[in-house]
């Protein structure tokens, strides 16, 4: 007997709703066919907008398959991150498979580039459509916990944990040349004494007219949230030069490191929230600064500081704005680097 029109309706939407469309299904059936996986296990993670799986493969071991779900609206959200995107450039605009195996095919990308800069993260596997393979992060069968549910207060481990997100933001804004977009305690999973970084599928490249926006609110994110731990921590904008400052180099980034953590140790207090580091605009280049010249003068008759002046530390000027930084600044006594 065939259900009626009404009851079919509703038992369509009910798969939908919460679960996999007909073709994600086909895919993972077919998956299980070729023999790709020998088993789907169950859900790790049923979210808005993918459910993550757990399933075995003969040939990769345990891995993690993130199925994008194609019926759901947050998507309609996401043209913001895709503008400036030369690889996706097509498929922008309506809501469908074909768009939303465009955010799969974006978070495989991005996972390779980031698996080649040596951060942390699960190396890419496959992918078919929505359907995305990749190794599973954790212990055999056991999906690593993320971040923000690790309980611990020993303050060596967050201290190491702190330090390893901010050594990768900076390579994954200089090596691979993205900012994460979405950058939590959510997104961090945590395994064997390391931060596992996931979910990039919203990341941009810096041709993003919002990078600085997006890199800016990852900072604030994480600082959010390592505040609340045992650990000194540097300010938003601290974090943020320290990302996008040109003058370090992969020779001397480990000493600018350690110099940093001197910084944040150092202070009696922790910093403050940064709110007006959060509000200002910050060019991206040079031509972009409408009153360099008046900027400069303003500077010298001490009326500006170089906290008003950011673009200084992004675009690679000394922070007097006499000319281009010769090494970087946190390794020169005056904190300014053309001494
Ligand atoms: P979204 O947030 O868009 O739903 P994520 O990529 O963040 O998708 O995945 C959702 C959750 O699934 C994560 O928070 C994490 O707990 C789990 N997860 C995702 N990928 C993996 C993986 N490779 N290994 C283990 N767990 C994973
Ligand atoms: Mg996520």
């Amino acid at each position: 007997v065939k259900p009626d029109r009404r009851t079919r309706d509703k038992a369509d939407r009910a798969t939908t709703d919460n679960c996999l469309d007909q073709r994600s299904l086909r895919v993972m059936f077919k998956l299980l066919q070729q023999g790709v996986l020998t088993n789907i296990e169950g859900c790790i993670s049923a979210g808005k907008e993918a459910n993550v799986y757990y399933a075995i493969s003969p040939e990769y071991g345990h891995l993690a398959i993130k199925v994008y779900m194609t019926s759901v609206m947050p998507f309609k959200n996401r043209d913001k991150y895709m503008i400036g995107d030369r690889r996706l450039r097509h498929g922008v605009g309506k809501r469908s498979w074909k768009k939303v195996s465009k955010w799969a095919e974006k978070e495989f990308r991005n996972l390779l580039r980031v698996a080649q800069a040596g951060i942390p993260a699960p190396k890419p596997i496959k992918l078919k459509g929505v359907v995305l393979l990749m190794t599973l992060i954790g212990e055999d069968a056991d999906a690593a916990p993320k971040l923000k549910d690790v309980d611990s207060d020993d303050a060596e481990l967050w201290h190491s944990l702190y330090w390893q997100v901010v050594g990768n933001l900076r390579t994954l804004y200089q090596q691979c040349r993205l900012v994460h977009g979405d950058l939590s305690e959510y997104n961090l999973l945590y395994n064997a004494g390391q931060v596992i970084w996931i979910d990039f599928s919203q990341s941009v490249e810096h041709e993003h007219p919002q990078t600085f926006a997006f890199l800016r609110a990852d900072c604030r994110n994480v600082n959010a949230f390592f505040s609340r731990k045992p650990v000194r921590i540097l300010s938003d904008q601290e974090l943020f030069e320290f990302i996008t400052d040109p003058t370090i180099t992969v020779e001397n980034c480990e000493r600018c490191l350690a110099a940093l953590q001197d910084v944040a140790n150092g202070r009696e207090q922790p910093p403050d929230v940064d709110g007006a580091f959060q509000g200002v605009h910050i060019p991206r280049r040079l031509e972009e600064v409408l009153h360099y010249e008046r900027n400069a003068l303003l500077l010298r008759q001490g009326k500006l500081t170089q906290h008003d002046l950011l673009f200084a530390t992004v675009s690679g000027m000394s922070h007097d704005l006499k000319g281009p930084k010769r090494t970087a600044g946190l390794l020169s006594d005056s904190g300014d680097g053309d001494a």
